[in-house]
Formats: C-alpha cells, structure tokens, sequence
C-alpha cells in the first residue's frame, strides 16, 4: 500500500503546523502532488526533504486539500474507525460519565475531521462536512452498529460547509427504522429533540454540562433565559429551585416545544414562555418615560443567543449586538444579580467577549465580579493546538454593585 499512495509535499514552512497535530492542509502550503490522487482518497503527506508527516483524505475541490488522519501509514479500514470512535467513547465516559446523549465524534477534536456524530437516547444522528469522510459512511455506520448497537441511525449532512467541499444536502435514514423525534435525557431531564428540523443535529448538546452549572445558582431567584430554544436553561434552573422562571425566543416552535419540556419535567407552575424577539423585549421592558423609575426584577439572567458572526469582517456588527443585549440585562437585573452569558462564535474570543460585558457595565455604571466561567462540554473537545476546535465561552457575573 505504501507504494502505491499518492504522495503531497509540503512547501518548506509548512510542516510544523501539522506536526503539532492541527489537521488541515490548505493549497497554498503544498509544493507538488507526485501522481494526482482522486478527490476523497488517502494520500500520505511529507515536508520538503520528503520525511513523513503522514496520512489524511484529499480533496482538490476544497480550499482544505488535505485532511490529515494519522501522522503515521494508516489504512482507513473498520478497524481504524473502531479504534478512533471507542477512544472519542473513553473521553467522554471519563468526562461526563453517566450521560446518555452526548456527542460522541466532534470531527477534528476527536481526530476524524469532517465527521461529527451525536447519540440521542438510543438514536444517533451522523454528519459528515467533508468528501473524504461522506465516501466512508456505510463503513462507519456499520463500526457504530457495532459498538453502540443504535436503534436507528440518522444522516442530517446539511450544513453550509458542504458546499465547498462539492457535496449536497443528504438526510436520511442509515441504519434502521426511520425516527422524526426522540426524548434525550439531560442531567436527568427529559427533552424532546426534532431529528428533522431540530437546531444542528437536533439540539445544543454542548451546553449540557453549563445547564446544570447555571441551574445551580438559580435556587430561590427570578430568572429570564433569553434565546432559550429548547428551554435548556430554564427547565435546569426551575427544577433546582427557581421561584420563577420566562424563557424567550423568537421560534414559535421551540416556544412550544419549550413549554412541553416545562410540563414533562414538573415545573409549569413556576415556569414561563414567551415568544418574542429578545432585542425587542429587553428594549420594551427596559425603557421608562421621564418620570418612571426602571424596576429591576430579575436576579439571574442568562443570555445565549446565537453565533452573531460567521466570520472575521461582521465581528464589530457582532459585538454591537452582544454590548446591546448585555447593556439591558443589566438595567434589568437586581442588585446581587448574576449574568450568565455566552458567546458561540469562534471569531470572538473570551477576552473579547468579557470586553462587552465590561463595556456594557461601564455604561449602566455598573461592579461586576466573575463568579465562574464556561465552556463547551467536553463531548466537544478543546484542542489547543486547533484553535478552531474552541468556539463556546461563557462566564457568571454577579452584580457587585
Ligand atoms: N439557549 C439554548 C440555545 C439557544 S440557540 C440552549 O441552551 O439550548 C439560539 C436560539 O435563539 C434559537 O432558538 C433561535 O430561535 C433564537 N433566536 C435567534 N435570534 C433571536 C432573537 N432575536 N430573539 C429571540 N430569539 C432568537
């Protein structure tokens, strides 16, 4: 096989990048192609003086040429993909052990870039971004059939990404009978996620573990989960003691799905949903006429909307946005009030983002002092050395003064 693999080189410069373990080979770095290799097919990859830096799957279409898999030979066989998905299992069974829907690959964080796979209850749901990893579905549909035993599962290949990778739009059923919805358990909560037209695969399971965090601290107080979606927060935060609790959001349908999760989990008689545009509620319920005094009356707010930038050029428009909802949430919280926010867009940084917060406190002349800080779960690894792999920050504040 070694002899037969299309070979990259690697221009000089470029191979520390990959030898520090971040996977993607961009046109630009490469030198020449020995024999041309077919899109979606292994290439062994070397630097400029032709030592090995190993293998991943190429694809001409892409402005990502290489997707690096191993630093070493590897044949892309079940039982590479075997090995691969149980070590992604391991790390989550250490990091969030007793979960029962969670991410089990995150694509380049679990070192299988272009392939993301996630387990609802006993349906999993698969998504390739890549040519590469589309082409080895059914082999790794049939390595999860047999490490996970799945009642079905699931292809939603729809992000935008696909397109540069010349790919369509492909949902379907892989394995099994075909499923619309599926109840996953949170924490020991019950949701209901729409396998259809749910946000993502379905749901945010990267926020699982700051659900339970920020439900902590909602014991006894008044709480407004602004872009609640599923109702996430605020069925965390009125199961673990929340006098009250209204969750917004702008969709009709998480609206409702919202207000199910609040009757299946037992909390409808302190729990609210409403749906409204979040920047128009916070602004209507945050303005006073000459005379009034604005009446804080919330004491936990959390704010988690969505990316508000998709790329570098609309960040300033993004942080607009994030100081104007942080701006009202603090006229609206008491004194003692804690903020949770969080941001997940990968172009603005938790220096940034704490940056707003501080700006927006500045402005309310506002004392913040930072009670805690969030991440993505980790069934949604960091990798330091793939900057991209970090996306979601958040932190708590209480209101100092
Ligand atoms: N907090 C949720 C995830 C939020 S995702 C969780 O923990 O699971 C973002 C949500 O914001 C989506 O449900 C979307 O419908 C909603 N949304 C986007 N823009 C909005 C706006 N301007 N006002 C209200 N909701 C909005």
């Amino acid at each position: 096989m070694e002899t037969t693999l299309p070979t990259v080189l690697l221009k000089p410069g470029e191979a520390d990048r990959i030898v520090a373990g971040h996977p993607w080979i961009y046109s630009g770095s490469i030198l020449r192609i020995t024999q041309p290799p077919e899109d979606g097919e292994l290439v062994q990859v070397k630097d400029h003086r032709q030592r090995l830096l190993g293998t991943g799957l190429f694809n001409s279409k892409s402005k990502i040429h290489v997707r690096m898999l191993s630093p070493d030979r590897v044949e892309l066989d079940a039982a590479f993909f075997e090995e691969r998905i149980r070590s992604a299992l391991d790390v989550r069974r250490r990091h969030q052990p007793g979960a029962t829907s969670f991410r089990v690959v995150n694509s380049e964080s679990d070192l299988l870039s272009g392939l993301i796979v996630d387990k609802y209850g006993d349906v999993l749901v698969l998504q390739t971004s890549s040519l590469g990893m589309d082409r080895r579905k059914g082999l790794i549909v049939q390595v999860l059939q047999k490490i996970l035993s799945p009642r079905s599962i699931l292809e939603r290949s729809d992000t935008a990404s696909r397109k540069f990778e010349g790919l369509e739009t492909s949902n379907g059923v892989l394995a099994g009978e075909p499923v619309e919805s599926v109840e996953a358990n949170l924490n020991g909560l019950k949701f209901r996620v729409d396998l259809q037209e749910g946000h993502k695969t379905g749901m945010y399971l990267d926020q699982q573990v700051n659900h339970r965090l920020v439900g902590e601290l909602a014991k006894g107080r008044t709480v407004l989960d602004c872009f609640t979606f599923l109702g996430g927060f605020a069925i965390h935060a009125a199961k673990a003691g929340a006098k009250q609790v209204l969750g917004l959001d702008q969709s009709e349908s998480a609206i409702a799905a919202a207000k199910n999760h609040a009757s299946v989990n037992g909390v409808e008689s302190t729990t609210t949903f409403e749906q409204a545009n979040v920047f128009d509620w916070l602004k209507s319920h945050t303005t006073t006429g000459p005379n009034d005094r604005l009446v804080h009356s919330f004491d936990l707010i959390v704010l988690d909307p969505p990316s508000f930038t998709r790329n570098r050029a609309s960040v300033p428009d993004a942080l607009r946005g994030y100081k104007e909802i942080h701006l009202r949430a603090l006229k609206l919280l008491r004194p003692g009030g804690i903020l949770a926010t969080f941001c997940c867009s990968h172009h603005v940084d938790a220096k940034l983002f704490e940056d707003v917060a501080l700006s927006a406190a500045f402005d309310q002349r506002r004392l913040l002092r930072r009670i805690a800080t969030y991440s993505q779960s980790p069934d949604h690894p960091v990798l330091p050395s793939i900057p991209e792999t970090e996306y979601l920050k958040g932190a708590a504040y209480e209101v100092v003064r």
